[in-house]
């Protein structure tokens, strides 16, 4: 994998794009995660208001009409008159009167008045079971089930809400009860009871997930709940302390003081609703609230933004962020491949063809960027080089023709060598061979040559080398080729001849050499005479073998006094080892 990172580029450009994405991402992640965390906040915040608003007056309609309902009943002069004075016959019967009239406007048919004075209740229901015998009983401030009417006579004027649960017909009943009041005293309470399991189903109950709407009393004390057991009944009866109120839901007291705060702002009228977030069973939730005036009641509305909203639906705008930025990421990398990569691939490639000798046409330099001046170097290089080459090449052809050359020659006399004589024989004899030809050869070697070395010096042997190379060229002409054989020694090869023509032309080769003295660079000159073997080639003579015959003869004519041409005589070779003397 490093090695991979190391050697592309490509793959460099990719984690480092991918790199910087995460760079930007997880930042742009953070950033995303509040958008959608405060989006949700205000979104639910909105919510909750209004749903706060809604259930007001869903809900709480006919409850604060009851309400209305009773309080104008309190404030009837035929009520307050038969109050003040209960004995009185006509008081009773235009009181009684009154309720009854007042009776059927209540939704529930019912109605109830107590009597500060005597503690007489009345009571009819919707059946109008009790016409004529409304006086039921008497309350009793020794009763503990009474209390409730002598709480709501101390309290003041005013209707108040009272919930009651009747568990055996599981029936919440919530009594409102309103104070008759006059000249500072008060003189009884009436009102009427209302069945709240209705009313409870239809709010409490609601089926919107995350969402649990209470309604509570001005203290706090839960007056309606979709969990009945957590409704604080009698509320009104009930010492502080004891109340089932929304405060004990919160886990803190921050958020119960939170909570205070909004009550109490909603209490001045500062505003219709209040939301915030508090803690509730271990979780943050959004809490509104609203007042219920008419009631002096609250009702709260826990929500849990995470169900409600549902950050979920987030994730398709997330999903599509990041596969942009995936995108982006290929479309860079995609892009940096096409105007970099690519044209880089493309001069690696030049480049190998240019190494390995093999010269591409000029790549095509396409836009005059950077890349594109690099590949018009590149270009220009690879003409330099491939003219160098060619040049190079020209002159290591030459140099190779010389050198060739000149291991055909020998260097001191400028005629050919052995090796230069060997293929010249080589395809003389060949074809002499093959065409029924002839070919014959003259080993020559001067005459006492270490004579003149010794007596005027090696130069003036080399000179004298050099000229009876010379003097044989010339006289041989251009039949005959001849080389140095080594030394004093000479060959001569001579085509299509017979024992006399190759005789003649070994004397003619003798009289060249020593008609005159050779001139020496000392100004003095020298005489000198050769001796020659002669030998016409057998059809299976190597150069060597016919060499080596033309050496006997020529052994022959030095033993026989020198200056003289010898041909090879096979028969007399055979028979006692001695060449014929031409
Ligand atoms: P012979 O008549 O028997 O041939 O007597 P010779 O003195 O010529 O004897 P031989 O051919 O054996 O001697 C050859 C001498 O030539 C020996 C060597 O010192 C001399 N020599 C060979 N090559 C060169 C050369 O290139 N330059 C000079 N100056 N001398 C050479
Ligand atoms: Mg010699």
């Amino acid at each position: 994998m490093r090695g991979a990172f190391a050697q592309s580029l490509r793959m460099r450009v990719l984690a480092l794009t991918l790199g910087a994405f995460v760079a930007v991402g997880i930042p742009g992640l953070v950033a995303f995660s509040w958008i959608v965390e405060s989006t949700t906040e205000k979104l639910s915040t909105l919510f909750a208001e209004r749903q706060i608003l809604y259930d007001r007056y869903r809900g709480l309609g006919p409850l604060a009409r009851e309400v209305a309902l009773a309080d104008t009943l309190a404030r009837s002069p035929a009520i307050i008159e038969w109050a003040r004075d209960e004995t009185s016959p006509g008081r009773t019967k235009r009181g009684i009167d009154e309720l009854e009239h007042f009776r059927t406007s209540f939704r529930d048919g019912s109605y109830f008045v107590a009597m500060a004075g005597s503690g007489d209740y009345y009571y009819n229901d919707a059946e109008a079971s009790f016409d004529r015998a409304q006086l039921r009983y008497r309350l009793s401030r020794a009763n503990p089930d009474d209390a409730w009417f002598y709480d709501t006579l101390a309290k003041g004027p005013g209707c108040r809400l009272n919930v009651n649960n009747d568990r055996a017909l599981k029936v919440t009943n919530v009594w409102i009860n309103c104070v008759v009041f006059e000249g500072g005293e008060p003189l009884a309470v009436l009102g009427t009871g209302i069945d709240l399991t209705s009313f409870i189903d239809e709010i409490v109950t609601t089926d919107q997930p995350g969402v649990e709407s209470i309604f509570v009393d001005a203290s706090g004390a839960i007056q309606a709940i979709r969990e009945e057991s957590r409704i604080d009944f009698a509320s009104l009866t009930k010492e502080a302390a004891d109340r089932k109120t929304v405060f004990n839901m919160l886990d803190d007291t921050q958020s119960k003081a939170k909570l205070g705060d909004m009550m109490a702002n909603l209490l001045d009228g500062k505003t219709p609703a209040a939301s915030g977030f508090l803690m509730v069973g271990g979780k943050r939730l959004l809490v509104g609230v609203g007042y219920l005036d008419r009631l002096d009641w609250f009702n709260v509305t826990l929500m849990d933004v995470d169900t409600i909203v549902g950050k979920r639906m987030f994730a398709p705008i997330g999903g599509l962020i990041a596969l942009l930025m995936l995108a982006a990421a290929g479309l860079i990398t995609f892009l940096f491949k096409r105007s970099v990569l690519d044209r880089l691939a493309l001069a690696e490639t030049s480049l190998e063809r240019i190494e390995s000798g093999d010269f591409p046409p000029a790549i095509k330099a396409g836009h005059r960027d950077e890349i594109g001046r690099l590949t018009h170097a590149l270009n220009r290089m690879a003409a330099a080089v491939r003219d160098n080459t060619s040049k190079l090449e020209d002159t290591v052809r030459q140099r190779t023709e010389q050198l060739e050359r000149m291991a055909y020659l020998d260097p001191m006399t400028g005629i050919a060598n052995r090796r230069g004589f060997a293929e010249a024989f080589a395809d003389e004899h060949h074809r002499a061979v093959t065409t029924g030809g002839t070919v014959g050869l003259l080993l020559l070697d001067v005459d006492l040559f270490k004579s003149i070395n010794d007596s005027r010096g090696h130069q003036a042997g080399d000179e004298v080398i050099i000229e009876v190379a010379r003097r044989i060229s010339e006289a041989g002409g251009k039949d005959e080729i001849c080389a140095r054989w080594g030394g004093d020694e000479f060959v001569v090869m001579v085509r299509g001849c017979t024992p006399e023509t190759i005789a003649d032309t070994g004397r003619k080769v003798l009289d060249a050499l020593r008609s005159r003295a050779i001139r020496l660079s000392d100004g003095t000159g020298i005489r000198i005479t050769t001796s020659i073997g002669a030998h016409i080639a057998d059809d299976d003579d190597t150069l060597s073998a016919a060499a080596a015959k033309a050496d006997v003869a020529l052994y022959e004519a030095k033993r026989a006094g020198r200056n003289r041409v010898v041909l090879f005589d096979r028969k007399r070779h055979q028979r006692d080892g001695q060449p014929k003397v031409a």
